[in-house]
């Protein structure tokens, strides 16, 4: 079987491994210099180092990277945490977290936990306690339930509503409440609380370039996998729906079957779908990565930060185990509304990390902001476009009730194309 992948983000690659792995003859065709997409990094000239376009997180469920990045050899390169630490800031009541001990059973650890956070209290356990029972014995939402919906209608108490469901929502699903599907969010809650391994936060130790991106092209080269970069498919045909036919920058190219791996409204584009489909809704993240002299550390490599312009702050540095001779932070603005300029941003989230660590003449010697407009692509009750037999969609384009726009869902979309291919073969 001769494949071609459109596409060398997450998607692109896993599912070229897995089809090597089982035989087929594989190349993908990216436009980007390089693979990665929207996991890669660049070469930052002022400091000659990698930096992540976003810094990702990761959940303990994320079983299918678990397993991926096991096969690559690069589990080695997360880092995760024993148990549950969400750590969070807020002006007035400072660092405080919700952590769980793994001396009792996972539910039993969240309610103690929830109990202990500041201004919170019996309220707020009970609450949690409703979303327990909600998520084994509650109806399913329906399609266009939202987050915000949701917590209407276990009556959440509004302490668990700002400190727990909102950080984790943007987090997560890339969106507030007010929007994000409740029936996707439900299942990432529904995956993480099965127990203390799956709820754990894990990060990449070292640039996702490195991390991921080459653990993951080294092995699809080592199978025989092509990767073809500088090459934009600019229109797909199919020949008797059995053959696959690829005009691209770099001329024709011929296959058996065509893997689509791209945005999904780069998908409509190229297969000539754009007058049949709605354009799919997707969010944008800005990611304010920033370089300090001064040596210090975050209270968690992670944190949350609550009525605040930057809604996460990841310390680079410490996630990188101080390697460098000056302190990397990245303050990330999920579904950024871009309503402010540059320097606006830059100063707000500067004056949170002033805030937060009390260093009041804090001031980075070098900054990068990045704005990824299509950084996740939202939960969407759309229906999905059938393809003729020798094409196949692993497009980012979750349904209601599936995992939301995640590296898990890339991989498993990956996984999924791959079998699907390999059953029929
Ligand atoms: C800033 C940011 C932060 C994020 N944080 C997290 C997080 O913390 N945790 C988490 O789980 N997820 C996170 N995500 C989401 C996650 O990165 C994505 O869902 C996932 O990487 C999507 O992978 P993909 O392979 O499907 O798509 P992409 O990574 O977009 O890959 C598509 C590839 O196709 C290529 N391409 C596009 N058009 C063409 C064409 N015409 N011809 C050839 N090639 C083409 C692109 O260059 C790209 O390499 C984040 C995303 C961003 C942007």
């Amino acid at each position: 079987m001769d494949i071609i992948i459109v596409g060398a983000g997450l998607t692109g690659l896993t599912a070229a491994i897995r089809l090597a792995e089982g035989g087929a003859r594989v190349r993908i065709l990216e436009m980007a210099p390089l693979a990665g997409g929207r996991t890669r990094s660049f070469l930052e000239p002022t400091l000659n180092t990698w930096v992540d376009h976003g810094p990702h997180l990761l959940i303990g469920a994320y079983e299918a990277t678990n397993k991926l990045l096991n096969d690559v050899h690069a589990a080695e390169y997360v880092h995760w945490q024993s148990a549950l630490n969400l750590p969070l800031w807020e002006k007035d009541r400072g660092f405080f977290s919700l952590s769980t001990s793994q001396r009792l059973p996972f539910p039993l650890a969240l309610m103690l936990a929830t109990y202990r956070l500041p201004s919170h209290g019996i309220s707020s356990v009970l609450s949690m306690l409703g979303i327990a029972k909600d998520l084994q014995f509650g109806k399913s939402a329906a399609n266009a339930e939202t987050v915000s919906q949701w917590v209407e209608r276990l009556h959440l108490a509004p302490m668990l509503y700002q400190d727990f469901i909102e950080p984790l929502c943007l987090g997560a699903m890339n969106e507030l409440p007010e929007s994000a599907n409740a029936a996707s969010f439900k299942a990432v809650l529904d995956a993480a609380f099965a127990n203390h391994q799956t709820a754990r936060l894990g990060w990449f130790t070292r640039p996702l370039q490195q991390a991921l991106i080459e653990p993951l092209c080294n092995k699809a080269s080592l199978l025989g996998v092509e990767i073809i970069t500088h090459c934009r498919v600019t229109h797909i045909q199919t020949e008797a729906g059995r053959h696959g036919k690829l005009i691209t920058s770099s001329g024709e190219l011929r296959c058996d079957t065509i893997v689509l791996a791209v945005p999904p409204n780069i998908r409509d584009q190229i297969t000539g779908q754009t007058q049949a489909t709605k354009p799919v809704p997707h969010r944008p993240i800005t990611n304010i990565h920033m370089w300090f002299k001064e040596k210090f550390q975050l209270p968690a490599p992670i944190m949350g930060a609550l009525a605040t312009y930057g809604q996460w702050f990841f310390d680079v540095s410490q996630q990188h185990q101080n390697q460098y001779d000056y302190t990397h932070i990245c303050a990330i603005i999920s579904a950024d509304n871009e309503q402010h300029d540059k320097a606006w941003k830059l100063n707000a989230v500067i004056g949170e990390l002033r805030q937060m660590t009390g260093m009041k003449e804090l001031t980075p010697f070098h900054h990068r902001m990045i704005t990824v407009k299509a950084a996740t692509h939202q939960v969407n009750p759309a229906d999905k476009i059938e393809f003729e037999a020798c094409m196949v969609d692993a497009c980012e384009q979750p349904l209601p009730g599936e995992f939301p726009a995640t590296i898990e869902a890339a991989v498993m979309r990956g996984e999924a194309a791959s079998k699907q291919l390999l059953t029929i073969s």
